[in-house]
């Protein structure tokens, strides 16, 4: 009889997102005449900018003439795409980073899963806490994390790095040297980031005990201040200690659209063994290359007409964030993030469990939000709510929170 792979029987069930959808359905049911209104999608509304389109409408053409047809992509992806990368994303930055550098793939979700693989069947992770589930997951899958505990809902062979508001949600140094050090700035789910002096402290530690940090910067985008790093790169030393995963979701409205790119600079070694060259090999193997018609409307995004369409979409959900934020401040709620990412992380009152606080939210104000123990222990008594919903929805939840 086959055997399988008893690390994926270690994997407590997801149950966040399908206990909030039936929490949902079943209110509905009973009270059909209310409008819920859901804060709590990590997903963009806004549809696909006008130059977008019109690459992607160009690229299918294309596809259509036996001149201009591609089939397979290159599997590290199309020079017109990473060329346009480096120039806009780390050129005008500062940063030194070259073409062949840059893995164009099919979103941060596959590449922040994926990249493990890279690594020690041994490597100890640290990840902070509250946390994007796909990081602890991927090393569950590979048997890295040690056993669950029910009751403290933690992996015995992982470092958790807490981030609250007593320390400013700021992870600090582990006490135990990890091997692999995940960083999700801006963060996915307290909405908040750390100065790139901060950010830089972490490069010098990661150089210092001979860790890799995989930096997600997925809400580069929405970076609204002057002293916060848009890439780990902007930071001395980090080319011989970061990987650092992009993707065109958040920014450009690509979550259904599907593309992203994994940066491996090539001085990251481990001896004389080179990870660049690790990841191209796995790339090779395990991918054959992000779609042409997707490459061109992702180097659409670099153009004159692209950058100013996508700011204004930032600006939209950025708009909103502002908009949840002062709201709640001035309703008396304790809040953060929304300045430098679209999430607005709130301290639940009188202090409710995140789970009392979502009923509490969706009986009485008929708002759906995420409640943050979902997303990890330090996690408890924090709730989180996404700007990525209608400005006018956003307004009317909020008025409804208010009368509270
Ligand atoms: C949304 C998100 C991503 C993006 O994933 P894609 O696969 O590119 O859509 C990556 N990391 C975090 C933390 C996210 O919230």
């Amino acid at each position: 009889m086959f055997q399988v792979n008893e690390n994926y029987l270690k994997l407590p069930g997801s149950y966040l997102f399908s206990t909030i959808a039936k929490k949902v359905a079943a209110f509905t049911e009973a009270n059909p005449e209310k409008k819920v209104i859901r804060l709590g999608i990590g997903d963009v509304t806004q549809p696909l900018a006008p130059v977008i389109l019109e690459a992607l409408h160009k690229a299918v053409d294309e596809m259509g003439k036996t001149e201009t047809f591609r089939g397979y992509a290159p599997d590290l992806g199309y020079d017109f795409l990473r060329n346009a990368i480096v120039k806009n994303d780390y050129e005008e930055r500062g940063c030194d980073i070259a073409a062949d550098e840059i893995f164009v793939s099919d979103g941060a979700k596959s590449d922040s899963g994926n990249i493990q693989e890279l690594f020690s069947a041994d490597a100890k992770i640290a990840v902070c806490d509250p946390v994007y589930p796909v990081y602890v997951d991927s090393n569950v899958m590979a048997g890295r994390t040690g056993v669950y505990s029910e009751d403290t809902q933690t992996w015995s062979n992982v470092i958790y790095m807490p981030c609250t508001m007593e320390n400013g949600f700021v992870p600090e140094f582990p006490k135990e040297a990890p091997q692999l050090i995940y960083l999700c700035l801006p963060n996915n789910p307290t909405g908040t980031t750390v100065t790139k002096a901060q950010l830089q402290e972490w490069v010098d530690y990661a150089n210092r005990v001979g860790a890799v940090i995989i930096y997600d910067a997925a809400y580069e985008a929405y970076i609204s201040e002057e002293n916060v790093a848009h890439s780990v790169y902007e930071c001395k030393g980090a080319k011989t200690c970061a990987i650092e995963i992009r993707s065109f979701s958040k920014n450009a409205g690509f979550t259904g659209v599907r593309l992203g790119f994994t940066v491996v600079p090539k001085e990251l070694k481990c001896g004389d063994v080179s990870l660049n060259a690790m990841w191209a090999r796995r790339h090779g193997t395990k991918f054959n290359g992000a779609p042409y018609i997707v490459q061109r409307a992702g180097e659409a995004v670099y153009s004159e007409a692209g950058k100013a369409q996508l700011k204004e979409q930032v600006a939209y959900y950025m708009k909103n964030a502002k908009a949840i934020k002062d709201g709640l401040k001035n309703a008396g709620y304790t809040v953060f993030g929304g300045v430098n990412a679209p999430y607005i992380w709130m301290k639940t009152p009188d202090q409710m469990t995140s789970w009392q606080f979502f009923d509490y939210l969706l009986e009485n104000a008929n708002v759906v939000g995420t409640p943050g123990s979902g997303f990890g222990p330090s996690g408890e008594g924090y709730f989180r709510l996404t700007a990525f919903g209608s400005y006018e929805n956003t307004l009317a939840a909020l008025e409804r929170i208010q009368k509270l």
